[in-house]
């Protein structure tokens, strides 16, 4: 009797098991992605990218991928998506979308309804041996799409993401992890901070792996920031050698002040810029560049419909993305492996060491593990330091912590946002913008409020005071309120800008500050005023206290979500050159993990002069060397400062290799 209850529900399972044919479609795996964008910002809610319909307001054109159905038959259809104003507005959202199959359009409209991203069901399909999928879209307004489900119960995948990764890594055949050849050092984060690391441990001979979650090498300046910061007053005037390489500057002018823009407060940049670095074979092998080659996707009428402006404005990122594979090319040439596309979400650790990060590639979702001797957090978000255990800071510190003068009484959530480049240009077939009112989920603007000009500048910010780390989609979601609404009045009630089109509008946002990893020192605001004298001073900062707040104006209109601000730069303490400790730049906490850029050891305050790219690029050096001496002698990050001290300074005497 027992044996045949086994053998019953056996035969059960196995039932269940044929006649519930499911199948998972990944967005970001489509074929042909049309006019949809792949967009990673939710990745900390959904553990995966998804699609975007970022059309500025046109509908973009759609996706479509073909798959092939083992077993056919008539499926129920579950979209992964929501509505993605919902934080902020409880009418239908703008992100309307519909789902094809081959011929067949699902009758129900996707993307208007939902607080948070889930499941959404989309009606039932009858599915031959392949079908064509097409998402399309409705409005260009940011409708987003994560993953199709297609299954013969009508059941909805699990709402808790976490828990469904592991059946999207089953479906898509990817349960296997790609163990990485160990290495001694794995940088992660590609921004100017993790590149000028890797390129300097990569050319004093370690064995380097930099991993990335963008297709484009430097962050932030990859995306459009310019590179500040002064090299010429460096307590070591040969670092700033590969900083120079990473962000595209004549290295032969670095120490040559004629070379420099330098204002009366002691900030300034070098102006000794180079639109391609001619190292031999390199800037060949970027006119062919088949990424140059498809910046743009415009046909021949597009392109000449352009205005002259906007050219120029194309021409800037060509020369970005330029710079950015030039990037890629030296740190390949220095025998650094990079991992693009590559998010890291996992950490491995044995008591205070890590073994191993763990990333997910984003277009893929193979899952990658990346183990090695030493790890250096060059994400800006603190992640690697976070999930590792390490203590960390966010927000900025109350008065009692180190009795910075400026420090507020009580600590709170402030800190500075995340911006994205934005601008319109005037057309003959300009088209129509919708109005405010057809637009409720938009920032208001008004005759009493709006912000004049067609396009952004580095005013415009917002997330003062959400987690920019963890809340990525929100900030930005934020943002694009922001530029729709501003854009809808300007549009249709400045007579100026009635012939223009919104063109551009990134969609990644460019993020000023996240976590800060505890190290053996904080650097604060006494140090710098005072001067403070380490013996372990390094790399030399230059830039004021540079912090941004919400403008009382812009925060009387829309209250906890601004989006303009002003900066300390002009006002305040102003810096002229501080030599900052290394021991801001590891862990006090894991004993195999540095700090670098954005997330090293500072306070809010502190941060506001260190974190400009030339001065975050110079700090990135003397990690890669202080990395090669834990390498030489099997030592800790924090055993360099203790007994090693003096090779890190005949190291930063020499300055990196520049080659
Ligand atoms: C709008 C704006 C204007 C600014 N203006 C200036 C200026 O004029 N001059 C100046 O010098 N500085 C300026 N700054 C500051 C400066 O750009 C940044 O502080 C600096 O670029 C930070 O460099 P970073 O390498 O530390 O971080 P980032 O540039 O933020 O790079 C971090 C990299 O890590 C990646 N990453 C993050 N998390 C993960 C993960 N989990 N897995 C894999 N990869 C990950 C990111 O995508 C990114 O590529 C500005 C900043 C902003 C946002």
């Amino acid at each position: 009797m027992r044996l045949l209850l086994i053998l019953c529900s056996m035969f059960c399972v196995f039932l269940y098991n044929e006649c519930m044919a499911q199948i998972l479609v990944e967005t970001e795996s489509f074929q042909d992605k049309g006019g949809w964008v792949v967009d990673h910002q939710a990745f900390e809610k959904i553990r995966s990218s998804y699609l975007m319909a970022h059309g500025m307001g046109r509908p973009v054109k759609d996706a479509e991928t073909t798959i092939a159905v083992s077993d056919p038959g008539e499926y129920h259809v579950f979209v992964s998506t929501y509505n993605w104003t919902a934080p902020w507005f409880d009418g239908k959202g703008p992100g309307a979308f519909q789902v094809k199959f081959d011929d067949r359009t699902l009758p129900d409209t996707l993307g208007i309804k939902g607080t948070r991203w889930g499941w959404q069901y989309a009606g039932s399909v009858k599915l031959g041996n392949t079908v064509k999928i097409a998402l399309h879209d409705l409005t260009g307004f940011n409708g987003r799409v994560d993953a199709i489900y297609l299954t013969k119960d009508k059941a909805a995948p699990t709402e808790d993401y976490g828990a469904f990764d592991k059946v999207r890594r089953v479906h898509n055949s990817e349960s296997k992890v790609y163990n990485t050849k160990s290495a001694d050092l794995v940088v992660i984060g590609g921004g100017v901070a993790g590149c000028a690391t890797a390129l300097t441990a990569a050319r004093y001979g370690l064995d380097v792996v930099l991993v990335d979650n963008l297709p484009w090498l430097g962050g932030s300046n990859a995306l459009g920031v310019k590179s500040c910061g002064l090299m010429y007053k460096n307590l070591y005037p040969n670092l700033g050698n590969i900083t120079c390489q990473v962000i595209g500057a004549d290295v032969s002018r670095k120490n040559d002040k004629e070379a420099y823009f330098e204002r009366v407060n002691g900030t300034g940049y070098i102006t000794a810029y180079t639109a391609v670095p001619s190292w031999t074979g390199i800037a060949e092998k970027v006119e062919e560049s088949s990424l140059l080659k498809s910046l743009d996707n415009l046909t021949a009428e597009e392109y000449d419909e352009r205005t002259k402006a906007e050219k120029n404005q194309n021409n800037n990122e060509y020369n970005r993305r330029k710079r950015s594979f030039v990037r890629e090319e030296l740190l390949r040439t220095a025998g650094v492996r990079i991992y693009q596309n590559i998010q890291v979400y996992k950490v491995e650790t044995e008591g205070k060491h890590i073994q191993s990060v763990s990333g997910k590639d984003l277009r893929s979702g193979k899952e990658y593990s990346f183990s090695g001797a030493m790890f250096v957090d060059c994400t800006g978000d603190g992640t690697v330091g976070y999930l590792a255990g390490a203590e960390y800071m966010i927000g900025r510190e109350s008065k009692e912590f180190a009795g910075e003068p400026t420090a507020p009484a009580t600590s709170d959530n402030k800190k500075m946002g995340m911006s994205m480049h934005w601008y319109a240009y005037p057309r003959e077939n300009s088209g129509t913008f919708p109005e405010l009112s057809e637009i409720p989920w938009a920032m208001q603007c008004s005759d009493e409020y709006y912000v004049d000009g067609a396009g952004s500048n580095w005013q415009w910010e917002t997330g003062l005071e959400y987690d920019n780390a963890t809340e990525a989609e929100l900030v930005r979601d934020n943002f694009l309120r922001a530029v729709y609404g501003n854009w809808s009045y300007l549009k249709n009630h400045v007579e100026k800008y009635k012939n223009y089109r919104l063109d551009y509008l990134q969609y990644i946002g460019m993020k000023r500050e996240s976590r800060r990893i505890v190290g053996d020192i904080v650097l604060n605001e006494n140090d710098i005023v005072g001067k403070i004298e380490y013996p372990d001073a390094s790399f030399t900062t230059t830039w004021t206290m540079d912090l941004h707040y919400a403008q009382k104006k812009n925060a009387k209109y829309f209250p906890g979500w601004e989006w303009m601000t002003y900066c300390t730069n002009e006002e305040e303490i102003w810096v002229h050159q501080y030599h900052v400790p290394y021991r801001c730049l590891y862990s006090k906490d894991i004993d195999n993990l540095f700090i670098g850029g954005r997330n090293m050891s500072v306070t809010h305050q502190a941060l506001g002069t260190v974190r400009v790219q030339s001065t975050l690029g110079m700090a990135g050096e003397v990690i890669g060397m202080a990395a090669v001496i834990c390498d030489e002698h099997n030592v800790s990050p924090r055993d360099v400062y203790e007994s090693y001290l003096g090779e890190l300074k005949r190291m930063m005497t020499e300055g990196g290799p520049l080659k």
